[in-house]
């Protein structure tokens, strides 16, 4: 049984009507409350009233990051500071950070949204959580926390960081549910491993994962290496944070926290509709946050929705996983890639760790994506033949699948830096005009 039956297991028609009078209802809220959006709304010509079905919020002008840099810190929120009870904010890494307030009540919506996807994992009562989010500003630790308090199972607020003692807390606490990036949790399989730590010993069943894209070839390496199962959790600050959507245990697909969040999915470039099952631009909006209310938000992360039946007995829309974002996007030698496709390949080659970083540079006219990867400690060792050998073998698969040449060095085990959150794994050295 699904966390909440009545919204997660709900009939499309009753669903899609109780969206149109929340969309109806934040509109509101925003044209009343927020210049920005009223602004928005005049300069596009559309009224509130306008709005008569579902299909209708593609009218609605989109909302984009900068908007919500041009209004830091607060000129988006919709309630006084009062009433506002907490405040999260992304890192802010490319510019100012984005802010997100929330009222009581948003607080508590969250809550119910991650105990959706904490449930759908597994989650229960009698287990143990280590919960190593970062808390802070960042939304990943306090998300997990409410959803997890919500169950009422155990929490070990671990935090990022001292791998070491994350994996001892992990075998004398007995958790058995591990929160983290996916980066993190190839970092604690691996440092596991030098301390001979037998996964297969440890409690440790289950892993909700999320805050960076990975592939389904990390998570089969993160559910071999520590003999777990291992599940998503997507979001972000602009929407709440996690929550947004979460894997059941199909693993075939996330569902959206639909009552919570209305998705579309359109052109990146022409921002029309596509068809349901195609690939496109996620654009959310908010249907029930107070504070900070998001209307067609546009996430650029591309992926494809899919309303079908689950075994899992959820109607919930589902989304596949993010195949990549809009602006990750390299074009090397007019071929539009992914890091996600080069992640992929990579994960092919037994020969080598799930550890790499991918560079760009320019190389006269031509861009040139140099993959540095590394070996596997005894491919490594082999010798330069060996390691030879391997880096052809990758270059030549990446050339059949998609096409490109690349330049790849077989780098000595551990030499790329380790996650503890969110990894870097492209670095674009070219002029930003030219990418
Ligand atoms: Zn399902």
């Amino acid at each position: 049984m699904p966390w909440n039956d009545t919204f997660e297991c709900m009939p499309l028609e009753e669903l899609q009507k109780f969206q149109l009078e929340k969309l109806k209802e934040t509109l509101a809220w925003v044209n009343e409350r927020v210049p920005f959006y009223r602004r928005n709304l005049e300069q596009s010509g559309i009224r509130v009233e306008d709005i008569k079905s579902l299909e209708d919020v593609n009218k609605l002008p989109v909302t984009v990051k900068n908007d919500l840099r041009d209004n830091y810190p607060f000129d988006l929120c919709a309630v006084p500071m009062n009433e506002v009870i907490r405040v999260h904010a992304s890192s802010g890494t490319t510019g100012k950070p984005i802010t997100g307030p929330y009222t009581l009540e948003d607080l508590n919506q969250w809550s119910e949204c991650m105990a959706r996807n904490l449930w759908a994992a597994g989650v229960r009562p009698e287990d143990v959580l280590q919960n190593t989010y970062g808390y802070g500003l960042f939304t990943g630790g306090l998300g997990f926390h409410q959803g997890a308090t919500l169950i009422g199972c155990t929490i070990v607020p671990t935090s990022s960081g001292q791998t070491e003692r994350q994996i001892l807390i992990m075998q004398d606490f007995r958790s058995n549910v591990l929160c983290c990036t996916p980066s993190y949790a190839l970092t604690i399989a691996e440092r596991g491993k030098e301390m001979k730590v037998n996964f297969k010993d440890l409690p440790v069943r289950v892993g909700i994962f999320g805050a960076e894209p990975w592939t389904k070839g990390i998570r089969q390496e993160i559910e071999d290496r520590l003999c777990i199962k291992a599940q998503e959790a997507y979001g972000l600050t602009e929407l709440c944070g996690p929550g947004v959507s979460y894997d059941c245990e199909v693993q075939d697909g996330l569902h959206i926290n639909e009552d919570h969040f209305l998705a579309e999915i359109v052109d990146p470039l022409t921002l029309d509709p596509v068809p349901m099952g195609e690939k496109g631009e996620l654009i959310l909006t908010s249907l029930q946050r107070r504070a900070m209310p998001m209307i067609r938000y546009r996430t650029k992360d591309i992926t494809r929705l899919r309303r079908e039946p689950c075994a899992c007995g959820r109607t919930l829309v589902k989304m596949d996983k993010i195949f990549g974002r809009t602006d990750d996007m390299l074009v090397i030698s007019g071929v539009n890639i992914f890091p996600s496709q080069i992640e992929s390949l990579l994960l092919d080659i037994e020969e080598v760790e799930p550890q790499y970083v991918l560079i760009v540079r320019k190389k006269g006219y031509l861009d040139q994506l140099i993959i540095r990867v590394e070996g596997k400690p005894e491919v490594y060792d082999a010798g330069p033949e060996k390691r030879t050998e391997v880096e052809g073998k990758i270059q030549n698969h990446i050339k059949g699948m998609i096409g490109i040449g690349v330049q790849v060095h077989l780098e000595a085990p551990k030499i790329i830096a380790r996650s503890e959150g969110k990894a870097v794994r492209v670095i674009d050295e070219r002029p930003k005009q030219e990418r």
